[in-house]
């Protein structure tokens, strides 16, 4: 069941009961396929109706989503999850977006409906949970500094400026797209009050301590980190003290950044946590409201890292 299939599997699909699947490349190191199997295991043994429910796992190049949406449509998958690259590349590619993850820019949930795919994001909302969990703390009131403007990034910044933070930072490696970012998000923040700053990763080294908000909670969204011997994105010893590091990435478990936090004495966590709950509310997105097992998911994930 923990194959990693791939477009031409999809072509030949036989699978007959509700499929799902997370969509990605790369897409070895998700543990999301032992998560969500885990969760229909005890959906089913609660109710019938989920005991043909599968989740699977496809590695797809950007270049062959569109294709690829497409064909999932067309092979009646009723839900998948889009991870790294994917989110904001099916953000133009489905039907309909959710209201709610409109102003993102990205989707990392898709429900099938009979006209196409309907787009939602359920990463600041597992984002939101994390922090919370985790660090015992809060967006709301918290000043941000968000590394990355790719599709995480963009469900974060969103539940940043929704939840009110004091202020949100964005850092970005590449300019055009924190630009992008910047100008999609403006008006957002602006109705909101949240003060809105941009830098690039380059900028925001070379600051160093000077024009930069002390206690900030750091947010790691970019991808430096899921290869073992990537380096961080950031130097936080360089940065003023921060309050709390979250790296979005969990697999690895401790990242170059993570390590940082530690070796600094700052309070961190790793991204199991926002991945236990934005695939919570995708599941409970796909289920129409059943009662999400999150317990289990975590258990799942937990032992699926171990095994890794
Ligand atoms: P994405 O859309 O491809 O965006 C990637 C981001 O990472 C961009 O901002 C990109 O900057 C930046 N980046 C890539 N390589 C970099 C490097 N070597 N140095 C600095 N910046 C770099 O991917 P995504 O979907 O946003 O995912 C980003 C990360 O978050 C992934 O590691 C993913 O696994 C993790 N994530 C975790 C969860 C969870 O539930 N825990 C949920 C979502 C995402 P440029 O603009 O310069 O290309």
């Amino acid at each position: 069941m923990d194959t990693v299939h791939t477009l031409a599997d999809l072509a030949n699909w036989s699978y007959t009961g509700t499929a799902l699947a997370v969509v990605g490349h790369p897409v070895a190191h998700s543990v999301s396929p032992p998560m969500h199997n885990a969760a229909l295991a005890r959906l089913a043994a609660r109710n019938p109706l989920f005991a043909h429910w599968r989740y699977f796992r496809f590695d797809v190049p950007p270049d062959d989503l569109p294709r690829a949406l497409k064909l999932f449509h067309a092979k009646h998958f009723h839900g998948l999850n889009l991870t790294v690259p994917h989110k904001v590349l099916a953000f133009g590619r489905v039907a309909t977006v959710d209201a709610a993850a409109q102003p993102s820019g990205a989707v990392n949930t898709l429900l099938r409906a009979d006209a196409g795919w309907h787009g939602f994001n359920t990463d600041g909302h597992g984002l939101a949970a994390a922090v919370h969990e985790e660090l015992r703390r809060e967006l709301a009131g918290a000043t941000v500094l968000l590394l990355g403007a790719g599709g995480a990034a963009r469900g974060a910044a969103v539940e940043c400026v929704n939840r009110k933070a004091a202020a949100l930072w964005i850092a970005n490696r590449t300019r055009s797209h924190l630009n992008a970012l910047l100008k999609e998000l403006a008006p957002l923040a602006e109705a909101a009050g949240v003060p809105l700053h941009g830098l690039t990763l380059e900028e925001l080294a070379a600051r160093g301590h000077g024009g930069l908000p002390a206690h900030a909670l750091v947010i790691n969204a970019t991808s430096a980190g899921l290869r073992v011997n990537d380096a961080a994105p950031v130097a936080l010893a360089r940065l003023p003290r921060p309050a709390a590091v979250l790296d979005m990435i969990y697999n690895p478990p401790h990242t170059a950044l993570l390590r940082e936090a530690g070796e600094l004495g700052l309070p961190h966590a790793n991204g199991l946590s926002m991945l236990v709950h934005q695939g919570a509310k995708a599941l409970e997105i796909w289920t129409a409201g059943a009662q999400i097992p999150v317990g289990s998911m975590r258990a799942a994930a937990e032992a699926a890292l171990q095994k890794k």
